[in-house]
């Protein structure tokens, strides 16, 4: 198990230290907090008196499973899996643990294992900490990426018993739902009240909620290039977090419009009301601020853009529009074109401010809108 020396100064750490330690705001932390529900399962009870196989089985079979999701790896995964010391034999009650051992070159597990579905995952997750210690062990690595590779060799330990071993399947499904329940539950408890106030001691529980979302949400989406880099020690977790927003957000909205039927040249009048549809169906649900506006205003607003031909929508790959910006050129210097309004409500931003430069003048100087237009459609 991970964790930081105490502070000699105070003694202990805070959860401001621990905030500070992954870069990690609360306002972030916060939302990431809010997806818990999608994830919060009602087991809370474990009631299963299925003897499961041995430590060294279930070792090996968390190494298969691994493999088969990070096949680029697999080496590292082997090696850890042959060579890594293992003690099952605990004194019972004993906390199991990874133990990083730089001068023995492999890290030693250790844990008291009674042959429980609980057990069962507690190996796969020592699993997931040994394969990271080894194939990270020239970086620093959070605490909360630390618990991330171990959920996720957990995840995919019940993964592949899914297909493989289903006699341990349901087992161990429910042991995964129980731990979450606690996770998502007091755990999550726990640290909305820490992050009301940061001056309160660190608990290295703190760790669980994020890293429990970030394995779920990897293992959801089936996309484990993240989960590879998290083994061998980057991305930090800034990164990490806004690369799933911006994956899962796009996942989950999708772009619901329909496509844009094809403009005809002897109507101008229709095809200005399109584009004010278009602009309005992009502004709906995501903006704060714009739609809320007076009807009249709003229109008048766009209309007068389109006169000025300083509005334009950009149409993405399945014909449907992406996003919108409304723009002002600089009275004295022509060049300068400042953006009023960039909206992308499904991720596409980068794609739309190409798009429109790729229609302004050569020589045009892009500037971005002030820092409240950003908040709203960023
Ligand atoms: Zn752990």
């Amino acid at each position: 198990m991970a964790s930081f020396q105490p502070k000699p100064e105070s003694g202990y750490y805070t959860v401001a230290d621990w905030l500070e330690l992954h870069c990690l705001e609360v306002p972030v932390a916060r939302e990431w907090l809010s997806r818990v529900g999608d994830f919060a399962s009602a087991a809370e009870c474990r009631n299963s008196s299925q003897v499961l196989p041995s430590a060294e089985e279930i070792w090996s079979l968390a190494s298969e499973a691994l493999v088969e999701i990070l096949p680029e790896i697999s080496d590292d995964i082997e090696f850890i899996r042959d060579i890594c010391e293992r003690d099952w034999d605990a004194p019972a009650g004993a906390v199991p643990y990874t133990l990083d051992r730089a001068e023995h070159h492999t890290p030693l597990v250790s844990m008291c294992y009674q042959r429980t579905p609980e057990d069962a995952l507690c190996v796969a997750h020592e699993f997931g900490h040994a394969v990271q210690y080894h194939l990270a062990r020239e970086c620093f690595i959070s605490p909360i990426l630390r618990e991330v590779a171990a959920f996720a060799a957990e995840k995919a330990l019940i993964d592949f018993t899914h297909r493989e071993r289903p006699d341990l399947y349901a087992s161990l499904n429910a042991a995964w739902e129980s731990d979450s329940g606690v996770i998502f539950g007091r755990d999550v408890e726990t640290l909305y009240e820490a992050l009301k106030d940061p001056t309160k001691s660190y608990a290295y529980r703190m760790n669980y909620p994020l890293a429990r979302l970030l394995a779920d949400e990897i293992f959801n989406a089936s996309d484990f290039d993240d989960l590879g880099k998290i083994y061998r020690g980057g991305p930090s977790l800034p990164v990490l977090l806004s690369a799933m927003k911006d994956r899962t957000g796009a996942a989950i909205e999708g772009n619901y419009l329909p496509q844009v039927p094809d403009a005809d040249a002897s109507n101008a009048a229709m095809n200005s009301y399109q584009s004010l549809g278009m602009m309005a169906l992009l502004d709906i649900d995501y903006l704060e601020g714009e739609p809320e506006k007076n009807i009249g205003e709003y229109y008048a607003l766009r209309v007068a853009h389109m006169h000025e031909q300083t509005a334009f929508v950009a149409i993405g790959n399945e014909d449907k529009p992406i996003g919108y910006a409304n723009w002002e050129v600089d009275k004295i210097d022509v060049r300068l074109i400042r953006l009023t309004r960039l909206s992308a409500p499904f991720g596409d931003e980068i794609e739309v401010r190409e798009k429109l430069l790729a229609r302004l003048p050569e020589n045009a100087n892009l500037l971005t809108c002030d820092g409240q237009e950003k908040q709203v459609t960023w």
